[in-house]
């Protein structure tokens, strides 16, 4: 299956990419992936005899999200900082992180599908091995909400740089009350010194990961153990900063 690279594959009319039915095919996976662990779970729950999980499947589910936010925020740091262009499998994404701090309001400009097919591929073939082999309701529901949650950051990190005025009225109310990432805490990403603010499913993680100086640790033991230094240590100017040249 080829999944065709924005700058190989331009709608005509607007410029931005257009999404191919490998895209729309990835979507799809990804989504009936994270619904089946959701029905799964709740039908074997309804099934199960008392008592049935549910404080449970609470727990995990709010687990899930919390693990989701913390997550994404580890992988988001590891491809600003390290990994090129050349890195198996993660080098497009490398190179595509890089142009969004470059170019940080493009992503607006992408369909959802494009915004979120890569990781819709991942949750699909991670979840659905799982959803077919596991029976367990509380497990099912943490691999959905997590699933589900992974899948669309993207797609909540494009909202967060959208205009308040451009989100649909239920997004900006959900993205007010801290449910996904705020347009204000992720611009924070955005700004010098370009090291925080990682985590793009709520956010909820950036203020202790960035007060904890968690990351800072991590670069420092990376250093130490392999010798490669992030790309945050370097002159922000050049790899960080918005150019508005290219927007
Ligand atoms: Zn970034
Ligand atoms: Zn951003």
């Amino acid at each position: 299956m080829e999944l065709k690279h924005a700058t190989q594959n331009l709608n005509e009319d607007s410029n931005w990419p257009i999404t191919t039915f490998a895209h729309r095919a990835c979507f799809a996976a990804g989504c009936a992936a994270v619904l089946f662990s959701i029905a799964k779970s709740l039908l074997l729950m309804n099934a199960a005899v008392a008592p049935q999980p549910w404080l449970e499947s609470t727990i995990a589910a709010m687990a899930a999200y919390l693990a989701a936010d913390l997550g994404t925020g580890i992988y988001h740091w590891a491809i600003d900082n390290y990994g090129s262009a050349q890195t198996p499998i993660f080098g497009p994404q490398i190179v595509g992180f890089q142009g969004h701090h470059h170019r940080p309001s493009e992503i607006t400009k992408m369909h959802v599908v494009y915004n979120v097919y890569i990781t819709a591929a991942a949750v699909a073939a991670v979840a659905i091995p799982i959803n077919l082999l596991c029976s367990d309701p509380v497990l099912l529901l943490f691999v959905g909400v997590f699933a589900g949650c992974v899948m669309f950051s993207q797609q909540f990190h494009a909202w967060a740089h959208t205009p308040k005025g451009r989100l649909p009225p239920l997004v900006a109310a959900i993205q007010d009350a801290g449910i996904i990432l705020r347009r204000a805490d992720h611009a924070a990403h955005h700004r010098a010194p370009f090291n925080t603010n990682y985590c793009i499913v709520s956010g909820v993680w950036n203020r202790v990961l960035d007060w904890s100086k968690f990351f800072v640790a991590l670069e420092v033991v990376v250093a130490a153990a392999l010798g490669h230094q992030p790309r945050s240590w370097s002159n922000p100017t050049s790899d960080w900063t918005e150019n508005s040249a290219m927007n």
